[in-house]
Parts: C-alpha cells; structure tokens; sequence
C-alpha cells in the first residue's frame, strides 16, 4: 500500500527548539513545547525524521562549524535521533540554492531519505519553510511564533498552533487514504465524478486506487470532464452524461430522463459504485438512481443522512487537498494506491515537445473571481521574454482574443489545441504561470512546476498545485479570502492584480528556471 508520506523535515530555530538568534552555545538550547512527545508519535508512526535550518552564522562568523555541531548535537539529546540534517551555512548573497525559501535542502533530504519531496511534509514557523516547501514540491504545514506574520500563515497551505497539532493533522491525513479493512477484488466498478477539467484531474489518485483493486473500471463523467478523463489511467470505459443536481446550467428533470440515465448505468454492469464529489455536491440523487439499477454497493460522501442509498457513508474533514479527499472516498470502499504509486495527480500523454526551455502562460480561468487581469498577465509575458524566456500563451477557445492580447508583440500564442496536446505541451515547458484552474493541475499531472496565480477565494490548502514543485503569488488574505465568489467581490480585484511581473520572474528562479538572457539584469534594472 501507498503511504501518503515517508518523511516529515523540520526547521531547527523557532519550530523545534526556542530561537537564539546565532546560537553556538548547547547550554541555551531549549526544546519548544511538547516537541518530544510530538517527534517521537512521528516516529512510532514509521516516518522518518529531518532537520532543515539555515544556518548563516557560519557564513557571517557568529559561531563556528564546531559549536554548530555541538548545538545540533544537543538538540538529539533532547529530541532524539533524526535521519538527515541539511544545513545552509551561506547568507543571501551567496545566491545557493540551499538556503530557504530555495528548495535544495528539502530535495537533498529527501534524496537522503530513499524518497522524493512530494512525498515529504516540511514544518516550520516562518514563510520561507513553507514556499521552500512549496518549491520542492512538498507539503508545508506553519506553526506560527509570536515572530511569524500573519501574511505567512494565511499563505501557507496549512497550519497548526503547536507541533502537536502539526502530528495530527499528519497522521490524520495519512489515517485517511488508508483502505478500511480488507476485501476482495472488485468486479467492474462504476466511479464517477460529473465536473470539470480540473476536477476530474484531481479525482485521478481516487480512480486509481479503486483500479488498483477492480477488474474493470467505467468512469461517469459530465460533458465538461470528458476531455480530462479520457488522459487518466486506470480507466477502462468512459460514460458521458450530465448530472442536473450537479451541472451549473442544468437541464430539467423528468420521468425520461431518470429513464434513461438508469438504462445507461445498469449496462455498465457495475456491481458496485465510488461516487466521488466536492463539498457541496450531493451524492444521493445519483445514489437512487444507482439502487434502481441494481447496482450493489455505494460509497459515497454524504454530510446529509442517506438512510438505504449508501452501503459505505464517509465524511472527510474540511481542508484536506481533494486529490486526497478523493483518495479517502475510495479507502472507505476498501481501496488503496499500490506502493508503486507515489499519489500525485497523472495523466496518459503521447509524444511530448522536447525543451524545458520554454515557459507557458495560460491566462484564463474558469471562474472569473481567480483570473489575473489580462494587463498583468501581458506585462508578465512581456517581462518574462526580457529575462530570455520563449513564451508560449496558452487558452481554450472562449480565450483567443485573451490569448493573443496577453502573447502581445513579446510571447506566442500557442493556438487552439486539445486537452491531451496541452498536456504534452506543459510536459515540454521548464514551467507554467497559470491562476487556479484546470491547466495548474494539469501542469501538476505531467510533473511540471506552478507559478501559481492564486486567488483565496476557495482554500490553497485544498485545491493548490499538488505534489508538484509551485510558488503560490497574489494576496492570499484578501477579502475575498475563503468566500468561494465566481466574481471578484473586491474593488480593483486586489488578490491577484497586485502581482508584479518581478514576483513571477523571482518565481521561477525558486523553481530552477534560469535566465536565458546575458542582458538580464540590465533589462531588471
Ligand atoms: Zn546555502
């Protein structure tokens, strides 16, 4: 089975120990509140422990490598043993790209630990840990001090107020994806999800488990989904129909319809169904529909009571990233990822452009409220093709005149192309700037990094770029923070039109995209 992490890394100075500004002293080491008990449930639990601190003393003099030792040593005495330190002795100026918020410290302990960063969780007290760990493609939870600003904490994906309830939300996470009991395998399974693009995207892990432990698997998807479900693996038939409890633009319902949308599930031959939903969706219609066909076992959320329309009712609790809350679903019904499968978003593309060395922007967004205003994106490309940067615009075809603006004179647009020639598409490019819509969880199925133009109308916790190396830009604490809005409550759309095209060029410089450009800094300056 498929652990959802194998390695939780922490920073030393104000998330494990009490900070001491440049400490080379053992003596004024001091643990932080219940920072044993938490390491040491960590530890039972069978993951594997890091430290990763900055330590730019060495760089500036304050103390030398053998007093770093010597604090560091003490720090296992009180703490007990971990797997791997990373430590970056440099200062800023050093331009490494070991020092947080650079992510080579996570990547070095992860590589040090036998597993990759999306399968780590890093825990820190200050922004830097968290866009490291971003950066590296990991989890980042923040457990703020007296010292952290607000800002940091409502940017980050998570938080939690003591190392204690750090361990919890880890282990409650992990307790989640795993498969309640054990069972035979499944014959044909109907799994369903009626949504978008990205939507479907993120339900990819859940469908997977449930392949893993199925004969045969048949996907029920919307109109909207279908492209995005065709690229998912683990899928052996694809059935199309358009659920009016769940559709933004509903059709009626009446008697036919219910007619044939039953004739329609019962030729499936499914002996069982995963129905897999977002919060505020309803399984229990389909659910009736599912006993009419006869079809044997239903597992599905339900925060309402389903009385006999659900054999397996699961609740997840809020805030869970929903390629997981996905998972949870299909581990109620006795699913699970194998342990080949590291749980990140993936999709089935042919051929891919050869490259990395250029960058997609795609401007659009499904939902009005999370689009970058088409000015900012178009000095964006602007700026990136100063830095050297081949610029590709990408958008669907509601998008082209927004697509050619935004490519101006500086980028290219890259034209209308299919879900699947996108996905080879993003597959080639060093990265991808794009808001939070279906392209980032694309970019984040094919392993390509995010410049995450993020707008907090919906939790970054939840629907961010998963497993896949990001940077999260825009104000995450703007008013329309959390209102789920489709259109921008805010005057002036501040969450995401305060972006500066410097933010997004420092972006990609934390994701490893360098300049392609000598005159680079002239051009910055
Ligand atoms: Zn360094």
């Amino acid at each position: 089975m498929s652990r959802l992490y194998e390695a939780v890394l922490f920073d030393r100075d104000g998330t494990l120990i009490v900070d001491v500004p440049y400490n080379g002293d053992p003596a004024l080491v001091e643990p932080m509140p219940g920072a044993r008990e938490a390491l040491d449930r960590l530890r039972a639990a069978g993951l594997r422990l890091g430290v990763v601190t900055n330590q730019s003393g060495l760089a500036r003099g304050y103390f030398t490598a053998e007093q770093l030792a010597a604090v560091n040593a003490r720090v296992e005495e009180l703490l007990g043993p971990f797997d791997t330190w990373q430590m970056c002795p440099h200062d800023d100026a050093a331009g490494c790209r070991c020092r947080k918020p650079a992510p080579g410290m996570i990547e070095d302990a992860a590589a040090a630990l036998g597993t990759s960063p999306q399968r780590c969780v890093v825990v820190g007290d200050i922004g830097r840990d968290i866009v490291a760990a971003g950066a590296a493609g990991a989890t980042g939870i923040i457990v703020p001090t007296a010292v952290t600003l607000a800002p940091e904490v409502a940017a980050a994906p998570a938080s939690a107020a003591d190392l204690a309830g750090a361990v919890d939300l880890i282990l409650g996470r992990q307790a989640l994806v795993a498969p309640v009991g054990t069972r035979e395998r499944a014959g044909t399974v109907l799994v369903v999800r009626s949504d978008s693009a990205g939507d479907m995207l993120i339900t990819g892990p859940g469908i997977r488990a449930v392949a893993a432990g199925a004969e045969r698997v048949v996907l029920l998807c919307g109109p909207r989904g279908r492209a995005a479900a065709e690229l998912l693996p683990g899928v052996d038939e694809i059935i199309e129909a358009r659920l009016p409890w769940i559709d933004p633009q509903p059709s009626p319902v009446d008697a036919a319809f219910v007619a044939e949308l039953t004739a329609k599930l019962a030729a499936t031959g499914a002996g069982e169904a995963v129905i897999f939903t977002s919060f505020h969706q309803s399984a229990l219609p389909l659910a009736l529909l599912l006993r009419a066909a006869g079809v044997g076992r239903i597992t599905a959320i339900s925060d309402d009571y389903p009385g006999s329309l659900l054999d397996v009712r699961h609740r997840v609790p809020v805030g869970v990233p929903e390629p997981e809350r996905a998972r949870s679903v299909a581990a109620a019904a006795g699913f699970a990822l194998p342990a080949t499968d590291d749980g990140g978003l993936r999709v089935e593309v042919g051929p891919v452009r050869a490259g990395d060395d250029y960058v997609v922007v795609h401007p659009g967004a499904s939902v009005e409220a999370r689009s970058c205003p088409p000015q900012t994106m178009r000095a964006i490309v602007a700026a990136l093709a100063a830095d050297g940067q081949e610029v590709l615009v990408t958008g669907g075809p509601d998008e082209r005149e927004l697509a050619a603006y935004v490519a101006g004179e500086a980028g290219r647009d890259a034209g209308l192309m299919s879900l699947r020639d996108l996905a080879g598409l993003l597959a080639g490019a060093a990265a991808v700037v794009v808001a939070n819509t279906g392209p980032a969880h694309l970019a984040a199925a094919v392993g390509t990094p995010v410049v995450s133009l993020y707008a907090p109308t919906v939790p970054f916790g939840q629907w961010g770029p998963y497993r896949v190396p990001y940077v999260r830009l825009g104000d995450a604490a703007a008013p329309c923070r959390d209102t789920r809005a489709t259109r921008c409550p805010a005057p002036g759309h501040p969450c995401l039109s305060t972006i500066a095209p410097a933010d997004v060029l420092a972006a990609l410089r934390l994701l490893g995209v360098r300049a392609q450009h000598p005159r680079t800094e002239e051009v910055a300056a």
